[in-house]
């Protein structure tokens, strides 16, 4: 009799399966999917042929429309019309400081709502609107289920960000296959990371200039690993900044002063055609209402140039932070629909002296990248190098007097986990307070806090004898997860990081940049801090052996001890870590001669009665 066949566990008997994976830009102002189909990548467009949905949701009481089709609702309706909800994701009331039209509800330090025709709105759930629109469109287009997504987003997003934006894939009912750096995805599309020679290290900058946002990143690519070694930019600086100094221009030159809004809705649609008809021509005809004006490139690059100068100002910043030489520069990637202008182009190559990459649609490069990436990971791809993406700042933990212990360092290849024991700071400790935060600084307060949780039911112990091991574990998105574990109970607790507020990126930046600012002093204020707390904890152990011991001392060396615990709690107050470690000295000489009267009477107690110096002397 024949045997009967049984496949492998987890391998089907069907021939391979390609499997459907899609890459999803969730951009500010426009977002776009793409898919690699027979090996190469393309953005997939809509039944109108049209490849950008713009950002936009409107929601009305019938019915809820997007993109092209909610735009004109921006002026009619504003309220309910929700653009640029990006800026929205992961940030609290309190973080947002920018204006808006738009009446948001919640508390002070979680993610507001946005308050519509239809009721309570979330970015959350906005962002996953836009994103099914996306995934319908794929699955339109491609007449096929969709197996998994790659969603990119701005290097700068913390973990509250990367949250919020993973929450909405799910919500949008994607298959999250990982998120994806912006800077990082546009590096993939131009194939920067196929570099085989992985001895040599290679720095890339992304200098990204869309419709409202600038951002440039340098990356270092090595050993398969892309880091982002520095980032800069502007939350408002971009493409619309160029129409409104056009606007400017023109005002000037037909002596305006003041325009209606149905003028200005006029000019800055004219300004920004002329803009991006200056991209292929060398001047080109301005015709507003009954006005008409030439504007020619040189004109164009003096009115422009303000902007432009920021950018490159911004740059410069960020080569200096990286610590980077323009001759450390390998490549120079263009994103951003702005960057098509001959006009940008032309300033980066004088500022980076050479010639960018600019040969993939800027709008589309960053789709691109994250679809071919997203092809990688289900498996489609035969290309072994799988993509590494790093941590863009450290993780720690609170430790005695305000320090952060760090466990994960910035830049550390995600997926990550790292393990690290610690104990208990006093004698019968039962409970611990995991503090987790985020940032370059060696003290807490300089650091962001990202959660807090209690391990609880650690049994009764001399200080210093539990057990508890930490671990940290970072997900290939870049997601955090804590737990805690006392070894010897096994008792347990854990968090998943997932806080209610972001950071700007201003603040990710100054986080950084103040990292490397304070290193000096936070390395004395962390010696201070270690030499306080280490001494706290000797007065503390020195204040249990007099509760019980404080018999076995003359009066003479009970006050000598007392004149040295006052000296040193008195030095405490300060910050003089030489006189600190000197009344730490004075109070040892004390508080040996005491440990020794107190071993000696254990050791007595334990000879029953033969006294230490007699046993001794009996030799
Ligand atoms: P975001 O990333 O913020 O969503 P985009 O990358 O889509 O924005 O860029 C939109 C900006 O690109 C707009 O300001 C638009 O005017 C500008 N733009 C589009 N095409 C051109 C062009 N040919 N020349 C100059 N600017 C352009
Ligand atoms: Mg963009």
């Amino acid at each position: 009799m024949a045997l009967l066949q049984i496949a492998e566990p987890g391998q089907s008997s069907a021939p391979h399966e390609h499997r459907i994976a899609i890459g999803i830009d969730l951009g500010t102002t426009h977002s776009l999917v793409a898919t690699v189909l027979s090996g190469k990548a393309k953005v997939l467009n809509d039944e109108q042929g049209r490849v950008l949905l713009p950002s936009i949701v409107h929601y009305a009481e019938q019915n809820t429309q997007y993109g092209y089709e909610a735009a004109p609702f921006i002026t009619t309706d504003p309220k309910n019309t929700i653009v640029s909800v990006k800026r929205f994701m992961g940030r609290s009331q309190a973080d947002i400081k920018f204006q808006h039209p738009y009446t948001l509800v919640g508390e002070a330090n979680e993610m507001p709502a946005f308050e519509t025709v239809q009721g309570r709105k979330t970015p959350v759930e906005i962002s996953a609107e836009i994103l099914k629109k996306l995934k319908d469109r794929a699955e339109a287009s491609l007449k096929n289920e969709i197996n998994g997504a790659v969603i990119t987003v701005p290097a700068y997003f913390d973990e509250a960000q990367r949250q919020a934006t993973r929450d909405a894939a799910q919500l949008a009912g994607l298959n999250v296959l990982r998120l994806l750096n912006e800077p990082t995805a546009a590096a993939v599309a131009y194939g920067l990371d196929q570099e085989t020679n992985l001895s040599t290290d290679r720095n890339y900058v992304i200098y990204d200039l869309g419709g409202g946002t600038f951002d440039v990143s340098i990356l270092r690519f090595s050993q398969g690993v892309f880091e982002v070694l520095a980032t800069g930019g502007h939350t408002a600086l971009g493409g619309d900044d160029l129409d409104r100094l056009i606007l400017k221009w023109a005002k000037k030159q037909l002596d305006l002063e003041h325009l209606d809004d149905e003028e200005y809705a006029h000019f800055i649609t004219a300004a920004r055609r002329a803009k991006e008809a200056l991209s292929d021509k060398e001047s080109v005809e301005l015709k507003i209402l009954d006005h008409s004006l030439t504007l020619d490139r040189p004109t164009f690059e003096e009115i422009i140039k303000v902007a432009l100068d920021k950018t490159i100002s911004v740059c410069k910043r960020v080569m200096r932070d990286a610590k980077l030489e323009l001759d450390d520069i390998q490549n120079v990637v263009l994103v951003g629909g702005s960057t098509r202008s001959y006009a940008v182009q032309k300033a980066v190559r004088e500022v980076f002296n050479q010639e960018p990459l600019c040969t993939i649609n800027p709008d589309e490069v960053v789709a691109i990248g994250a679809a071919i990436t997203a092809d990688q990971l289900i498996g489609n791809s035969k290309n072994g190098s799988l993509l590494l993406d790093v941590t863009p700042l450290s993780l720690g933990l609170e430790t005695m007097g305000g320090l952060v212990e760090r466990l994960i360092a910035r830049n550390t290849a995600i997926p990550v986990a790292r393990r690290q024991e610690f104990t208990t700071y006093q004698d019968g400790q039962t409970a611990m307070l995991i503090h987790v935060v985020q940032g370059e600084r060696d003290l807490v307060d300089h650091c962001r806090s990202l959660g807090r949780f209690v391990l609880r039911g650690i049994p009764p112990m001399t200080a210093g004898q539990a057990r508890i091991e930490v671990t940290f574990q970072v997900d290939a998105d870049g997601l955090l997860t804590v737990s805690a574990q006392e070894t010897t109970s096994g008792v347990k607790a854990h968090i998943d990081i997932k806080p209610s507020y972001g950071l700007s990126s201003e603040d990710t930046e100054r986080l950084l940049l103040e990292g490397y600012k304070y290193a000096e002093e936070d390395k004395n204020l962390r010696h201070l801090q270690e030499t306080k707390v280490e001494a706290q904890r000797e007065l503390e152990a020195l204040n249990q052996a007099l509760k019980v011991d404080a018999k076995l001392l003359s009066e003479q060396q009970l006050n000598d001890l007392n004149a040295a615990t006052a000296q040193l709690e008195q030095e405490l107050q300060g910050t003089d870590i030489k006189a600190i470690e000197s009344a730490v000295e004075q109070l040892k000489i004390h508080s040996d001669a005491f440990a020794a009267l107190r071993m000696n009477q254990h050791i007595d107690a334990a000879l029953k009665g033969t006294k230490l110096d007699d046993w001794s002397n009996s030799n």
